[in-house]
């Protein structure tokens, strides 16, 4: 069976790593946005498709089975291109999306739509602020002038910046001894950080949690309509299942 799973996340490094090993065909699909990404087994091509047309032409010309999307689940674009180019091409797809995360005791999470109303909310919260949010989002937050920033990310992130913000380059997984320390040497008063969910980078909030420091958390997009699971575990099940069923 011919996978292709749209990839950039650690579950879909694992997922191509388990279907390999299980003799499935896979290709994983990344965006080409991180110099030195880490590698999954077997075939990888780099690079966007083309919006919808251009995947559900690629699908054809490899004569894929299935496709996963195990995109991060704020790659929004690219899980409504999955939907609608397999439609097209009549391809069956799964997504494979880590649960978000549930607050706990002593947490101080303030849930808001988008990075707009994450920005209107902070000067209420704090002047010192651990932005986690990824590239994409960080030219919400570069006219609030009166408040400190400390960006993290893989690659140096592009303008627009906040005027007043410092970088430091780092890729998960991190400890939450080190991400209470880097909240501590910086002074922080609030984070935040999108409901990314998963192991990798849960420590911060667990660091914010034990300081008493708030977290503005940026909901995910919606879901599409689709098959969906949770773990690496319960998508190769679906394969396998998928597989035995002579699917599609
Ligand atoms: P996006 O906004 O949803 O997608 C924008 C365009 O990038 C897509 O239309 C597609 O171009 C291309 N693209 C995205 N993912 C691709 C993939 N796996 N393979 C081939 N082309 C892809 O995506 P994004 O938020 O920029 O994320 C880009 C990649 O980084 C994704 O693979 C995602 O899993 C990973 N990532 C994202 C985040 C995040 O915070 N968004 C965090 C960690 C990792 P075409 O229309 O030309 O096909």
């Amino acid at each position: 069976m011919n996978v292709l799973v749209l990839g950039g996340t650690g579950q879909a490094r694992r997922l191509a790593d388990a279907l390999n090993e299980r003799k499935f065909v896979v290709t994983s699909s990344l965006a080409g946005r991180v110099a030195v990404p880490s590698l999954p087994q077997g075939d990888v091509r780099i690079g966007g498709f083309g919006g919808v047309d251009g995947l559900a032409a690629w699908l054809c010309r490899h004569g894929t089975d299935v496709v996963v999307d195990a995109t991060h689940p704020f790659a929004a674009r690219m899980t409504a291109h999955a939907v609608a180019a397999t439609a097209v091409a009549g391809v069956p797809l799964l997504v494979l999306r880590r649960r978000g995360w549930t607050a706990g005791p002593g947490d101080r999470w303030h849930r808001v739509p988008d990075a707009a109303s994450a920005a209107a909310l902070l000067p209420t919260l704090g002047q010192r602020v651990f932005l986690s949010t990824g590239r994409g989002d960080l030219a919400a937050f570069a006219a609030l002038d009166g408040l400190w920033f400390l960006l993290r990310s893989v690659d140096p992130p592009q303008p627009p910046l906040p005027a007043r913000c410092e970088v430091v380059r780092g890729r998960g997984p991190f400890t939450a001894d080190a991400e209470r320390e880097l909240l501590r040497e910086h002074r922080i008063d609030v984070l935040v950080t999108r409901d990314s969910g998963g192991e990798m980078t849960a420590a911060k909030l667990v660091a914010a949690r034990e300081l008493g420091v708030p977290v503005v958390l940026l909901d995910r997009p919606p879901a599409p309509d689709v098959p969906a699971v949770g773990t690496v575990e319960e998508a190769v099940r679906w394969l396998e299942e998928a597989r035995e069923r002579g699917a599609p």
